[in-house]
């Protein structure tokens, strides 16, 4: 049966800036209509890094109703593996393992106005919601862009251009660390201003997400019109599971869960509530993980054996689930069960 990964060939790649390229992907006619995908979703590549096998989620920074293409963008992120392969060792003609689009970071069906706050590597998802904005509603758009300085600006040409395209509709602030520092709560207020009704999108590091969300929270935006893309996880630097040190013993009468992955076996007696992913973890396995919020697919494998419930599931289709697919970081077994990664 076939797996989630598909092999799609690299068309083109751009040198977008010295520490991110742009990668433009192949979808063969009998794979588009599993790779149709909306503006703001992301695709999940698994890849192989001096022998280990890494999944990491790059967001298409092409718009579907726009672009005729699928494009990602890479930014190099300092000692990052996956980044740093990308940027140094994908070529043209070269074929990557990737899973079709994901995510729901995207334009809802309200014709409101938008205010999409990007910085760095966090404009790839923004600057897709941006074109099919502008070219599929008639909706007003104010952006932010933080980037370090002028050098570090992404798409900086295209964004130039589409200003000029539409001239009553986009107004395009770049803000730049270099010359104002890091956006605090006042600069934010100030880029909110004029848009109250608007809906709000955020994707960038963690520090510019946290002051604009708290931001807009504080000037009374509700929840549904926030909008939040997150590149980073265990922002707190807190690890997330439990580790063989710090977990309690499992009871004597714990369900075992035998998990493969990567040739490697283990048994784990499970903990009370325990999902797939945190056991493998405390089993010394580095299962394929990254949402971890049951909506990007990274962790999904073959249940082989038993049964459980999956805490959240925005990703995985009925067919996928009558094959056996369950998203290891929110499937939680009632019993004995055997766990399968894909090859
Ligand atoms: C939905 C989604 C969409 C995304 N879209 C994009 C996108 O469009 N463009 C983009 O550029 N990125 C995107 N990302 C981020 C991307 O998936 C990767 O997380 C990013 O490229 C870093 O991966 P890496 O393998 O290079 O870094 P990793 O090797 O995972 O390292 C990450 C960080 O941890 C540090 N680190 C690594 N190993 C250790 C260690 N042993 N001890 C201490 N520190 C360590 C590194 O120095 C680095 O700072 C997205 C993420 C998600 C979840």
């Amino acid at each position: 049966m076939e797996g989630p990964y598909h092999a799609l060939r690299v068309a083109k790649v751009v040198q977008e800036t010295a520490d991110a390229r742009s990668f433009v992907l192949d979808v063969p006619e009998a794979l588009r209509p599993l790779f149709a995908y909306r503006a703001g979703q992301f695709l999940t590549f698994r890849v192989t890094v001096d022998g280990k096998r890494l999944v990491r989620c790059y967001s298409l920074c092409s718009a579907p109703e726009v672009d005729g293409d699928w494009r990602v963008a890479v930014k190099r992120v300092a000692g990052g593996r996956v980044s740093s392969w990308f940027n140094e060792s994908v070529r043209e003609g070269d074929r990557l393992e990737v899973m079709r689009p994901a995510g729901r970071f995207c334009l809802g069906e309200r014709e409101a106005d938008l205010v999409l706050f990007g910085g760095g590597s966090g404009i790839t998802p923004v600057i897709s919601l941006l074109k099919t904005a502008l070219a599929r509603t008639a909706r007003r758009v104010r952006l932010v862009y933080a980037n370090r300085d002028r050098d570090s600006i992404i798409f900086g040409a295209e964004l130039d251009e589409l200003a000029r395209r539409y001239p009553g509709r986009l107004e395009l602030q770049h803000r730049l660390d270099a010359v104002e520092g890091f956006a605090d709560e006042a600069a934010v207020r100030r880029y909110a201003l004029g848009f109250a009704e608007a809906d709000f999108y955020v994707c960038g590091p963690g520090p510019f997400m946290d002051v604009v969300e708290r931001t807009l929270q504080a000037l009374g935006v509700p929840g549904e019109r926030i909008f939040i893309e997150r590149f980073e996880y265990a922002r707190d630097g807190t690890p997330r599971d439990l580790t063989a040190a710090t977990a309690p013993s499992a009871a004597a009468d714990a369900p075992i869960a035998r998990i493969r992955l990567d040739g490697a076996e283990r048994e784990v007696a499970l903990l009370p509530g325990e999902t797939i992913v945190a056991a493998a973890r405390r089993s010394g396995l580095e299962p394929p993980t990254s949402c971890e919020e049951g909506y990007c697919a990274c962790c999904m494998a073959r249940l082989r054996r038993g049964s459980g419930q999956m805490k959240a599931n925005d990703v995985l289709t009925p067919a996928q689930l009558a094959e056996g697919w369950v998203l290891t970081c929110q499937f939680v077994p009632s019993g004995d069960v055997e766990i399968e990664y894909p090859d």
